[in-house]
């Protein structure tokens, strides 16, 4: 199969094998090419819940190339037949546990809903029969639905503001058109769900099982991940039905701190900056709000992409002596290149100017199409695009 990329409004259905290898291959890269982390704690065994894209990736490949860790991931992908390809993720697996396989590093994948009972005793013997105790859980599911383990009901989430109605500018990437969208406001009951889908009671349901089992060494750390952003995208995000679910973040890392306090392990929420990833596409507003600050942090020499920010994250907060950036509810702050007065005065300027005609020049929206073929394993150089392949890799159905 020749394989293209077929782009459905914010997802592309198609994946490409190689360029998924390159794309693991190239964080990879990155990772080795910098100085290794190594004060603070060591982190040998890492279980990363999402590690199959984005921010979850990135975090795996850090905490194995750049620490030596053993990983385990879970994530839920589709895989390949003969007809159709893999999701992106389901080869960026594939890829890291080949790679890892060759660096002589540990590295298990289980597919599945981590949402659920099974996937969490699944891999507490994955944990018990190959690791021991991990001392290192990063938590960076970003999903629409859940069902929820003891009641079985089906959660859904919503992107919605809250109170009123929203009319915002936003943009459709595929077309480079600025528009107007209007967002009617969540009800309770949508708000709930967006909770239950995004919020902390699954992270707890995680910590309980894990600790309960015994998994979890001493000095034992989780991190979930965030984003806070500014007024330009709190209508739509920080103060919508997404901000009400990472709020309850804030809560389950308080409470799974005191669950911990007898093992002096601690859980704290990340929050990171805008990058391009499947999620963060299906979010309105928020596309153009990135290509705007791609521009501007760009123009400063302070971008950085999902790796490159994550191992700032590992080398300056987990494994670093010095004590850690907090804000005062105590999560890390890692969003603070992103948050300058500076990039952030540029970006509502260019927001407030900002049409279809001149997006070209005000925003990055080359830089973030490239991003998200990339997600897909399109774009890379040294890929053979034209090259017949099998799907499958010789492992699918
Ligand atoms: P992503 O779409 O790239 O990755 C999501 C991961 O979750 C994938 O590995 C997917 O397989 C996995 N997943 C989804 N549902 C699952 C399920 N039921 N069971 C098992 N695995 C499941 O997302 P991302 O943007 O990297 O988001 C990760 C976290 O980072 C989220 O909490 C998000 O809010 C946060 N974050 C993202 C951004 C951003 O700009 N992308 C910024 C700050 C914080």
């Amino acid at each position: 199969m020749i394989i293209k990329p077929r782009i459905r409004g914010f997802i592309c259905t198609t994946a490409h094998p190689t360029g998924c290898a390159a794309n693991v291959r190239q964080q990879i890269d990155y990772v080795q090419q910098q100085a290794p982390p190594e004060s603070g704690p060591p982190i040998n065994n890492a279980l990363v819940l999402g590690c199959s894209g984005g921010y979850g990736l990135a975090s795996r490949i850090v905490a194995g190339f750049g620490c030596g860790a053993a990983t385990l991931g879970v994530s839920f992908e589709k895989s390949p037949s003969a007809k159709k390809t893999a999701t992106a993720g389901w080869y960026n697996n594939v890829a890291f546990e080949e790679e890892a396989a060759a660096a002589g590093l540990y590295a298990k994948t289980l597919d599945g809903d981590a949402f659920s009972d099974a996937m969490k005793e699944r891999v507490i013997e994955t944990i018990k029969a190959d690791m021991g105790q991990i001392d290192l859980l990063i938590y960076s599911l970003a999903s629409p639905v859940r069902q929820h383990p003891r009641t079985g009901e089906l959660h859904r989430s919503v992107i919605k503001p809250l109170g009123e109605a929203l009319h915002m500018k936003s943009v459709n990437v595929d077309r480079g058109e600025v528009l107007e969208v209007d967002l009617e406001p969540a009800d309770a009951d949508e708000i709930a769900a967006t909770v239950a889908v995004m919020g902390g009671e699954d992270w707890e349901f995680w910590i309980d099982a894990l600790k309960e089992a015994g998994v979890l060494a001493p000095g034992f750390r989780t991190l979930a991940y965030t984003y806070i952003g500014t007024d330009l995208t709190w209508p739509i995000y920080w103060e919508g039905t997404l901000g009400k679910a990472k709020e309850d973040l804030d809560r389950a890392a308080a409470a799974i701190t005191t669950e911990l306090a007898d093992l002096g392990g601690e859980a704290r929420v990340a929050v990171l900056k805008a990058v391009v990833t499947q999620a963060m596409s299906a979010i309105p507003v928020v596309p153009l709000y990135a290509s705007l600050l791609f521009k501007a942090m760009k123009e400063r020499g302070v971008h950085e992409d999902p790796i490159a920010h994550i191992f700032r994250m590992y080398a300056t907060q987990l494994c670093s002596a010095e004590p850690m950036r907090l804000d005062d509810v105590g999560r890390i702050r890692m969003d603070d290149l992103e948050m300058t007065d500076d990039v952030q005065d540029d970006v509502r300027q260019r927001w407030e100017q900002v049409t279809t005609d001149n997006l070209g020049s005000l925003g990055d929206l080359s830089g973030f199409r490239e991003d998200f073929l990339k997600i897909f394993g399109f774009g890379f150089a040294g890929v053979d695009y034209e090259a017949d392949l099998d799907p499958t890799l010789g492992r699918g159905d």
